[in-house]
């Protein structure tokens, strides 16, 4: 599809998500509540393949990546140390374009956005964390907040890891986890809500050895990516100019991905240097340098951190996937062209009669035999043409008809999503063809 015809894709995709429970707005029968969504049945399968893709690449297939699981609300302090109190409670301003957050006084209190020339909101004072209290006893509550940024929880980890843990540097700590940004302008559907999920990888390396690291990442994460989209020309990195970088930051590259309202950040690779740990290490009194074990140098690593969210990128790969296709009689074909690692399920399984028993029945048992091992569905409902219809939207990469001639034979039919095409398969190879196809 041209970008042209893309204009209301972000509408069709909305639209699809809930006609097929991928994902629903939250709170929908009190009216909803703006920047919050839930996954439903389908989309909960697809979001755990999309982050079980992330942790085999780079949990399970590495050695030197470590994961946790830390918690959404942390010791208030962690949230002075990080900055993010005193940067987020500052009077600025917000353009409406491209949502960049100014403070008046350092542009010069100019009345349109320096880097895109949009409308500003009102000044007021942001605090985009969200505020909570522990303790139940009024006037012993401490205030604090959920995570504004995953990663915090890592650097908080990083001492406990070094000493439990056999790792020693070069490596990483990973996490998948939610965050928390109480977003003046939450939009465009996934791409910026209150509450989302981040994938991070704090690579933890000596400072000699920052800029091979940050050219390893970088590289490895888009060519992930890349590795997963269909449309590869519609990744690319944006590199951060001067003004945009951290004090600390040599350099900061965006993955971006060319949504419809342009290109749009997906996930960040940044170099943080030795700032997060050298600001821990101050608030909490903690040594948390490293020694290393060969050379006694004791220092306090420095950090590439690879920094993602997981609702944005599958929100992009939902864009990249979705396919319409007019046939002759003038119908439209809607598909999901995504990745069956991905897909909610891997296989679709129908009679081709639902008032056939011996069709049935065959159908009920080959879906058993495969559902131990793969997601699939069986269903005997409505018509062949709807079914079809159905697992298409949601992507399915293959459907499975027990037919007649399976009652001679033994063979089913196999119609591949994309090209519609059917192949005939003895049932008895279905395992092995499945399993080499999701390799
Ligand atoms: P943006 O400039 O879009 O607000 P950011 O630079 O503040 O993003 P980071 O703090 O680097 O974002 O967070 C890492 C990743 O988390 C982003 O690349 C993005 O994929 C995701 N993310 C950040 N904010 C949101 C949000 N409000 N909703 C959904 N995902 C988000």
């Amino acid at each position: 599809m041209s970008k042209n015809n893309q204009n209301n894709l972000t509408t069709k995709i909305v639209s699809l998500c809930k006609r097929r429970g991928i994902i629903f707005q939250n709170s929908e029968i009190y009216g909803g509540i703006q920047g919050f969504y839930d996954y439903g049945p389908i989309g909960s399968l697809m979001k755990n393949n999309w982050k079980n893709l992330w942790l085999r690449e780079n949990i399970q297939k590495r050695d030197d990546v470590v994961l946790i699981d830390g918690s959404i609300i942390t010791h208030p302090t962690v949230w002075q140390a990080s900055g993010h109190v005193k940067n987020f409670a500052d009077i600025m301003v917000e353009c409406k374009s491209c949502h960049k957050r100014f403070r008046p006084d350092l542009i010069d209190n100019a009345t349109k956005c320096p880097k895109c020339g949009g409308e500003f909101t009102e000044g007021k004072k942001y605090n985009i964390l969200f505020e909570t209290n522990v303790g139940v006893i009024e006037s012993e509550k401490t205030h604090t907040y959920l995570r504004g940024e995953a990663c915090q929880t890592i650097y908080l980890d990083f001492k406990n890891i070094i000493d439990s843990t056999r790792v020693k540097i070069p490596f990483g700590i990973a996490q998948i986890g939610k965050a928390f940004r109480n977003e003046i302008t939450p939009k465009n559907f996934l791409y910026r809500t209150r509450e989302f999920e981040q994938w991070d990888i704090q690579y933890f390396c000596h400072p000699t050895d920052m800029d091979k690291f940050y050219e390893y990442w970088k590289q490895n994460r888009m060519e992930w990516y890349q590795s997963l989209f269909n449309n590869k020309k519609d990744l690319r990195f944006r590199q951060h100019e001067k003004d945009e970088l951290a004090f600390y930051a040599k350099k900061a590259f965006d993955i971006e991905y060319n949504a419809p309202w342009g290109w749009a950040e997906m996930e960040g690779i940044h170099w943080r240097s030795d700032y997060d740990l050298t600001q821990h290490q101050t608030f909490s009194k903690q040594d948390l340098s490293y020694r290393d074990p060969v050379t006694n140098e004791k220092y306090l690593p420095h950090i590439v951190e690879t920094s993602g969210g997981v609702d944005r990128s599958f929100f992009f790969l939902l864009l990249d996937a979705y396919r319409e296709e007019t046939n002759e009689k003038g119908e439209i074909r809607i598909s999901l062209k995504i990745n069956p690692k991905v897909s909610a399920y891997k296989m679709a399984i129908f009679p081709l009669a639902a008032n056939k028993p011996e069709l049935v029945d065959k159908a009920i048992n080959l879906y058993k035999s495969l559902k131990s091992k793969y997601s699939v569905d069986f269903d005997d409902s409505s018509n062949i043409g709807k079914k079809y219809r159905r697992h298409d939207e949601i992507g399915t990469p293959w459907c499975v008809v027990v037919d007649y001639q399976t009652l001679e034979d033994k063979t089913i039919s196999i119609r591949d999503r994309d090209t519609m095409e059917q192949i005939r398969l003895p049932i008895s190879q279905i395992d092995v063809w499945l399993a080499n196809k999701l390799q």
